[in-house]
């Protein structure tokens, strides 16, 4: 499914994989693809990133040999970012995929690193956070950074500050803000605060309502939406990773920064 969202940083093209059993999504301005589900093929050239959350099936397996066969053709490599023990694990599962289509180098494209900070584009920062899922998991945030004038140079003419900068002082201070955040599966428990303050948030609701289940597979529900909602201070919420039964009950929300994504059954 392909969305709009308007942010402060002009509009995002969203290609987000509408399938239970299938988790990614694609931001087309950025290149920056977050998880392996299944993506739209005329998207693929523009895959720049790819971030991982985690190494279940449904998000590494579905796009991984589509986005190795393009790169491969195309004699291009693109970087994988993902957590220290999927960055040992992958390859193994990616090798084994090349030995099976006995084509050794075909996985090669994907080159697969550990890291916990990656450069989406010069202004844009990609970082991890721990979820809370039946496995070690990650959220993706993208945050944008700005310089701003430090107070205490505010008022003087721009030549006395680029003098006193030249002179060796630090004029300018950093701050960033939460732009874009996707937190793969998780509970309540594993979203953090800035998760809430982004502008755009991509999220899950895998499971039909609360119970103990939900705590032991690790997943949303529909009333944990209903509960971010309330906390939500960004644009735009898109709810992936939703069953017939979870897109029933999540009908019964009425807030119109929510975008539910899922396709029905054949
Ligand atoms: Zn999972
Ligand atoms: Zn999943």
């Amino acid at each position: 499914m392909k969305l709009h969202v308007a942010t402060s940083q002009g509009e995002l093209t969203l290609v987000v994989s509408d399938s239970l059993y299938s988790q990614c999504v694609f931001v087309r301005q950025w290149g920056l693809l977050v998880d392996l589900g299944d993506f739209m093929l005329p998207d693929m050239a523009g895959v720049r990133t790819v971030l991982l959350t985690h190494s279940h099936l449904d998000h590494v397996l579905h796009g991984c040999a589509k986005l190795a066969l393009y790169a491969k053709k195309r004699d291009r490599t693109v970087p994988v970012w993902t957590s220290p023990e999927d960055a040992e694990r992958l390859p193994e599962l990616f090798g084994q995929l090349a030995a099976f289509d006995r084509i050794p180098a075909l996985f090669a494209a994907l080159d697969v690193r550990p890291s916990d900070e990656v450069e989406v584009r010069s202004d844009l920062v990609a970082r991890p956070f721990t979820t809370r899922h039946a496995i070690p998991s990650r959220g993706w945030t993208v945050w944008r950074r700005t310089s701003h004038l430090l107070p205490s140079f505010e008022g003087l003419s721009q030549d006395e500050i680029a003098e006193r900068a030249r002179a060796g002082e630090q004029v300018e201070g950093a701050s960033e803000k939460p732009l874009f955040t996707f937190t793969g599966d998780t509970t309540l428990a594993g979203i953090p605060e800035h998760a809430l303050e982004s502008e755009v948030l991509v999220t899950e609701c895998a499971m039909p309502s609360r119970g103990p289940a939900l705590e032991r597979f690790g997943h949303l529900c529909p009333v944990d939406i209903e509960e971010l909602l309330t906390r939500f201070t960004g644009r735009a919420m898109v709810v992936t990773h939703t069953s017939h039964r979870t897109r029933e009950e999540l009908t019964g929300i009425d807030d119109s920064r929510m975008t539910v994504v899922g396709a029905e059954a054949p």
